[in-house]
């Protein structure tokens, strides 16, 4: 019996032995050394991932292995606990959230003869999210998998993009990201063998558990992987109906509903409007914000949660058409989103807030990572303002 026929089960017994006997004791009784590097990292805690992979070998094999009788590098025991869907890393301290982003910043993605990046990786990644939101299966058939992505492509894909589903699966699986439960080693990424391996094969396939318990249980992670995925890949594309096709178009408290007798009931409307105004990229632009104001650093919180108001820089709709787009969203307060609709704030192409009215700076707008604005709206802001001035000049 070799490693390669562990399963899940077997070796969540290891990981719950573990627990219960501690560290030392653990090591001790099955003769392994404390790991130096490569540690599974589960529920929060790390794993000597050999130690753990050795005594789940039991379950399998009859009796643990020894450390002398296998080798416990990325090649053996990280590939076989990996494709089991655990997270295997060479350093302890590293959480699952700063590994999905190391893995989503650097994705392997082509470039189309223009020079645009490829979107089957990430339109792959984001109909997997967005079901993962929903807390749908991780795993689904192949026919289920195929015909969804490849009506991804079709819709926000590039132009000239294919809509062969199959090689964005194969390469997020060999990337770490996926997984093919049935088949433990799939056929490379390209040429022709993917084609038809997937036709033959049918294989059922989904995010490895870590990435998709990761992304069901914060909200968050969920949000700044998105947002990373819809400004590196999707500039000229619209989010929000990318968001909403995909099923991102939620937050999870988003069914609380504010208690009914809490607000009188002449007061709903202004509620109601501002509600129906909300949509899925907004929401994901003031959760990455945490409903902070980028300009005055005020966190309204009302008694059902946080308040703030996603305000588009080029305004959408006739006459300006703005795009509804991260860049052009801004996450603000309600007073700096009248003033900045109004033009009496502008922001410079440095980020500088500046009071039209007294001239003055208001300091920097706050940023945080996934969220870049994009200073050409910021422009059409100013100038508008100017336009804006002469028309009033002239009546
Ligand atoms: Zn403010």
């Amino acid at each position: 019996m070799a490693l390669s026929d562990l399963n899940r089960e077997i070796v969540l017994q290891a990981i719950e032995e573990y627990d219960q006997a501690g560290r030392d004791t653990f090591l001790e009784r099955y003769g392994y050394r404390e790991a130096r590097d490569y540690f599974i990292i589960h529920n929060g805690r790390h794993y000597d991932s050999k130690a753990i992979a050795g005594v789940a070998h039991r379950g399998v094999g009859g009796r643990p292995l020894r450390a002398a009788e296998f080798s416990g590098g990325a090649a053996t025991v990280g590939k076989v606990l990996g494709d089991l869907g655990f997270l295997v890393t060479p350093r302890r301290d590293v959480s699952p959230a700063r590994t999905l982003f190391d893995k989503i910043e650097n994705l392997d993605t082509a470039r189309s003869s223009n020079g645009q990046r490829k979107r089957h990786q990430p339109l792959t990644l984001l109909w997997a999210f967005g079901r993962a939101a929903r807390r749908q299966g991780r795993l689904t058939p192949w026919d289920v998998t195929g015909a969804e992505i490849s009506a991804l492509i079709n819709e926000f894909g590039l132009e000239d993009d294919r809509p062969n589903p199959e090689y964005p699966v194969l390469k997020l699986a060999h990337f770490g990201l996926w997984t093919l439960p049935d088949h433990r080693e799939p056929p490379p990424s390209s040429g022709s063998p993917p084609l038809s391996w997937m036709r033959r094969n049918q294989p059922i396939s989904g995010l490895r558990e870590w990435v998709y318990d990761l992304v069901v249980q914060d909200e968050t992670v969920r949000f700044q992987a998105a947002a990373y995925l819809l400004s590196t890949y999707f500039p000229d594309v619209d989010q929000n109906a990318l968001l909403t096709r995909v099923g991102l178009n939620q937050a999870d408290d988003e069914e609380l509903t504010p208690p009914q007798d809490a607000h009188p009931p002449e007061r709903r409307p202004t509620t109601v409007r501002r509600i129906i105004r909300d949509n899925a990229l907004s929401r994901l632009i003031k959760a990455l914000h945490d409903h902070t104001c980028q300009i005055c650093g005020i966190r309204l919180l009302l008694p059902q949660g946080p308040y703030a108001e996603g305000a588009h820089i080029r305004p959408l709709g006739s006459p300006h058409d703005g795009h509804d787009v991260a860049g052009n969203l801004l996450c603000l307060c309600p007073n700096d989103h009248v003033l900045f609709d109004q033009s009496a704030i502008v922001v410079d192409d440095d980020l500088v807030v500046l009071d039209r009215l007294t001239g003055e700076s208001k300091g920097i707008l706050r940023t945080v990572t996934g969220h870049e604005v994009d200073t050409q709206y910021l422009a059409y802001h100013r100038n508008s303002y100017l336009r804006m001035n002469a028309a009033s000049k002239q009546v």
